[in-house]
């Protein structure tokens, strides 16, 4: 691989871009798989038959390029979410990932800046680099909390043109209240900022959370990133969306690629949405099981942090390698988020969650 990252460095890669190494959590072939905040449950079987039969149709017409404008997608999408969207409010791209993306090609690039706040979502620096948007780390409050006054007051002083706001946030996993979207809305004002929610988590949080598609009327700055890869366990079909005003979407039309999404993903994601209810089944598991990681953990003498998504944070850990290790050998891998002392686990199906915390808790009680 060194001899590898030599030969680059011939290369005339971009500046910023130098030394840089792909993102990507590791793929290790284990049989509990708690790394990357997957829903661990299988597609429930209507709506894996339905999803079936559509790509079927769809491959008759593989000759002709796809529907551009992924119409029935975009209405379905509106639909899903409500909150008096329509077709022209959404867009959508082959994972949250790609949306994010396009959103910075169209309104970060050379001179500009996207402002994040740390620990949050890895991507977002990275998506910073790929665009040769410069990235501004914002700092939290010393428990990761962000509160609307702290957050506003860190987007007025370095008026970026971006912000990203990850509800709930990964890895911590708590959600924003959205006084604090309000706040930095209204403090990226005199700086024309846009405030993208990234909500990649939101149909796992409690109860009578608000989600920021509320605050959508009247605030065109404003974006909400959805997908389809946790909730609603398609992660591997990669569609991610948004939710804004109209001429978000027209902007973002200047930079995506003509038949981004395939006519295989469209179908996936059109018969998928079909059956929105069966494939929302397993939430409600997922929120027992996260509920039960959060208790266990604090039995354990350990610091969970309040989690509004399907992965708890963590902390209370002297020896971060040695539990990943442990847990790895009994075949169970979760995510080591690089801050020390703390780890990140999914909430797996039942049977998954109880072989982790069993083995968790053995190691614990094993650590001189
Ligand atoms: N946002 C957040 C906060 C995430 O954690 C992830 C995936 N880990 C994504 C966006 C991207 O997901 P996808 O591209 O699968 O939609």
């Amino acid at each position: 691989m060194n001899e590898r990252l030599n030969r680059l460095a011939n290369l005339p890669l971009r500046d910023n871009l130098q030394g840089l190494e792909p993102y990507g959590a590791p793929q290790i072939d284990v049989p509990i798989q708690l790394n990357v905040n997957e829903n661990t449950h299988p597609l429930p079987a209507e709506v894996h038959r339905a999803i079936v039969e559509e790509v079927t149709a769809a491959a008759v017409g593989l000759n002709r390029y796809p529907d551009r404008e992924f119409t029935e997608l975009r209405e379905r999408l509106a639909t899903y979410l409500g909150h008096g969207l329509t077709p022209e409010n959404i867009w959508a791209g082959n994972g949250s990932n790609e949306v994010l993306q396009q959103i910075l090609q169209a309104f970060g690039g050379p001179g500009r800046s996207v402002m994040g706040f740390p620990p949050t979502y890895s991507m977002y620096p990275l998506l910073a680099s790929g665009t040769d948007t410069a990235y501004i780390a914002g700092q939290r409050s010393p428990g990761y909390g962000l509160t609307a006054a702290d957050a506003a007051e860190q987007v007025r002083k370095a008026a970026p043109n971006i912000v990203f706001l990850c509800s709930p946030n990964n890895p911590t996993g708590t959600a924003l209240g959205l006084d604090v979207v309000e706040a930095v809305y209204e403090a990226g004002a005199a700086s024309n900022t846009i405030v993208i929610v990234d909500e990649a988590y939101a149909e796992f949080a409690h109860t009578g959370t608000p989600s920021a598609l509320s605050l959508l009327p009247g605030r065109e700055r404003l974006i909400v990133s959805r997908t389809m890869s946790k909730a609603f366990a398609l992660a591997g079909a990669r569609v991610g969306y948004l939710a804004a005003a109209p001429e978000v979407t027209d902007a973002i039309r200047l930079v995506r690629l003509p038949y981004h999404l395939s006519a295989v993903t469209q179908a996936t994601a059109n018969a998928a949405l079909k059956h929105v209810d069966a494939l929302l089944a397993n939430v409600e598991d997922i929120k027992v099981q996260r509920d039960r990681i959060v208790n266990e953990l604090t039995r354990m003498g350990l610091s969970p942090a309040s989690s509004d998504s399907n992965f708890v944070f963590f902390g209370g850990i002297n020896d971060t390698g040695a539990i990943w290790e442990g847990l790895l050998e009994a075949g169970v891998i979760i995510r080591d988020v690089g801050i020390p002392g703390h780890l990140r686990v999914t909430a797996g199906t039942e049977a998954e969650t109880t072989t982790f915390l069993v083995r968790l808790e053995e190691l614990l009680n094993q650590a001189p």
